[in-house]
């Protein structure tokens, strides 16, 4: 890429000195052909009106700018004479490019510089050419005549100029039927619908009556200002229909997504989608822990399409700036390479619950727009992170953190579907520790608790970040397993049981110490010939009821052919 703009810098300082070289020569070879009614009030209307024209320029793209000074340009040719026309061009052109590059609020570098140089001195020469190559009228009051001329002056004019204005757009990497179809064409044709009228501008005009020639100078800028007004309008227009359909079908992603995993993916998808020119998001939180003094970072990486997870202290950093004063926050240059920040407050209740933020390593990359639909998004995130906590409180359970039945039996459901639809297999396995009646009994029923939360422990550790583990009953749990076989899910069950055997727990400062085991039952699906998930959860549980009747701290397997009467495989 580096070597494209290079290619076009050269074109555009190339373009621009032959430009004004061969006005300047010209002028220098012909200084005494100046137009005949050239005086400083002439001059003065004619660059008041191009520069009018261009202060109203106005956007049909988002990278180009219009303005129908094409008209105006071919006019003055026609009325002036060419070199002198090319001069006031040439002139009225590098004010408004000097204007514009001064006012750019990110300058890159000599490439814009250049372009000044460039769009006064390829307009202002192409002008000159055009009207010579044409040559002017020689009766001001023969209306065909200026009529023609003017005409062809105009289209000469236009196709040369768009075509330099292409190969420069081509040599810094945009597709030459892109700049035709948004920028050339219709950049154009509503420069031809003002020829006519340009027309009648050189016919008016005359060194001794200048209320008609101004009147109609004064129409064309009115004309300017309508179209002007017409395509602000329907660009503010546009944005908002574009930032309302963006809102809804975020409103519509964060309602599905209930689960805060899930959830995550949806806000950065949507967030990255809402505002392309960020490179990465991060949702800022407080987690399913909901710690008091430390946020969770979800962040994703559009390009390398990686989500990263780590924890930060409430008041650190920018984000901790956004926290403390509950409001949008944008930076430049960051330390870490990131050229553009923003961050918005996700108030939930009130209060400051987590922070929304895009990142990109471009300069200048949001717009005040960006920020308005990112701080409706989080409110969007606000709403959408709350449904997730309250479901988390309904679906996990207090003591052991693990899913509450009723999660577990909606999972195997799905898992069930799932594994009809695309034919893989999932397993299910029952556990329960074992003699906990008598450990209850023994050592009371806070030290039960602590073992039971001990186990929970143990097992989410040993689980993969897909499977599912439900606290089913008292201190039964049950765990599902997805794309695994029965073989692999007796490994699992197996490093379970190990690690629960080899685990004691601490029952307090000066409590006994406890060892633990617990049986487990396992059935697979469609292994096991079940068809419901009542009857893949019974086998499982036979296949428990076998672990338990023959010793205990065991894995059992429910076989399909499996009649209940002999022992299958055990795995101890
Ligand atoms: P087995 O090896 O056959 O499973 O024997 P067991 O004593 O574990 O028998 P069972 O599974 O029937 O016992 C369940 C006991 O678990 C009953 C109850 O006292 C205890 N229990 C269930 N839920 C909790 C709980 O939340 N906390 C505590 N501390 N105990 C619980
Ligand atoms: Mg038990
Ligand atoms: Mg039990």
């Amino acid at each position: 890429m580096p070597r494209l703009p290079r290619a076009r810098l050269a074109f555009t300082l190339l373009v621009g000195v032959i430009g004004w070289g061969a006005l300047v020569a010209w002028t220098l070879a012909a200084p005494s052909t100046a137009a005949p009614h050239l005086g400083p009030v002439t001059f003065g209307v004619f660059l008041l009106v191009i520069l009018a024209t261009r202060v109203m320029a106005f956007r049909i793209v988002p990278d180009s700018v219009l303005s129908l000074d094409t008209g105006f340009h071919v006019a003055a040719s026609a009325a002036l004479g060419p070199l002198a026309a090319g001069q006031l061009v040439a002139f009225a052109l590098t004010i408004d490019s000097l204007v514009r590059f001064v006012g750019a609020r990110h300058r890159r570098g000599g490439e814009r510089f250049a372009y000044v140089l460039y769009f006064g001195g390829l307009t202002g020469a192409l002008v000159a050419w055009s009207a010579w190559l044409v040559g002017p009228p020689t009766d001001l009051h023969t209306e065909l005549e200026v009529t023609w001329r003017v005409l062809a002056i105009g289209g000469v004019l236009l196709v040369v100029h768009n075509a330099f204005q292409g190969v420069r757009q081509a040599l810094g990497g945009r597709p030459l039927t892109a700049f035709l179809r948004t920028q050339a064409l219709p950049g154009m044709v509503a420069e031809l619908a003002l020829l006519p009228l340009a027309a009648v501008v050189v016919v008016l005009y005359h060194g001794e009556r200048m209320l008609g020639f101004a009147l109609l100078a004064g129409t064309y800028v009115l004309i300017n200002l309508v179209f002007n007004r017409l395509s602000r309008t329907s660009h503010a227009l546009r944005a908002r229909v574009r930032e309302l359909e963006i809102l809804d079908t975020t409103a519509r992603g964060l309602a599905s997504s209930l689960e805060l995993p899930e959830l995550v993916s949806t806000v950065a998808r949507e967030t990255l989608r809402a505002i392309p020119s960020a490179e990465t998001m991060a949702l800022v939180h407080r987690g399913a822990e909901r710690e008091v003094d430390r946020f969770v970072v979800d962040s994703y990486d559009r390009d390398r399409d990686e989500f990263q997870r780590m924890r930060i202290g409430r008041t650190d950093g920018a984000v901790g700036r956004v926290v403390a004063e509950q409001q949008p926050l944008a930076l430049d240059d960051q330390p870490d390479g990131v050229r553009s920040w923003l961050g918005v407050p996700i108030f939930l209740h009130g209060a400051c619950e987590g922070v929304l933020v895009v990142q990109s390593r471009q300069a200048g990359a949001f717009t005040a727009q960006d920020r308005r639909l990112l701080e409706s998004l989080a409110l969007q995130v606000a709403a959408a992170l709350e449904n997730a906590h309250l479901y988390e409180m309904a679906m996990v359970d207090g003591l052991t953190g693990l899913f509450v039945r009723r999660y577990f039996d909606a999972r195997i459901e799905e898992e069930i579907e799932r594994s009809r639809r695309y034919g893989t297999p999932f397993a299910v396995v029952m556990m329960d520790i074992d003699d906990f009646k008598r450990l209850n009994d023994t050592h009371g029923h806070l030290a039960g608790d602590r073992v039971l939360r001990d186990v929970a422990t143990i097992v989410k550790q040993q689980m993969r970040g897909v499977d599912t583990a439900a606290r089913y009953g008292g201190e039964e749990l049950a765990l599902i397993l997805p794309r695994t076989e029965l073989v692999s899910a007796l490994n699992q069950a197996e490093r379970v049981r190990v690690a629960l055997a080899d685990h004691r727990v601490a029952t307090g400062d000066d409590g006994p110490v406890l060892a633990v085991t617990a049986s487990f039952g396992i059935a697979a699906f469609p292994e096991s010939g079940a068809q419901t998930a009542e009857e893949l959860v019974r086998r499982a549980d036979r296949a428990l009821y076998r672990a338990k009747k023959s010793g205990k701290n065991r894995v059992e397997l429910y076989w399909s052919d499996d009649s209940g009467g002999h022992t299958a495989l055990t795995a101890n």
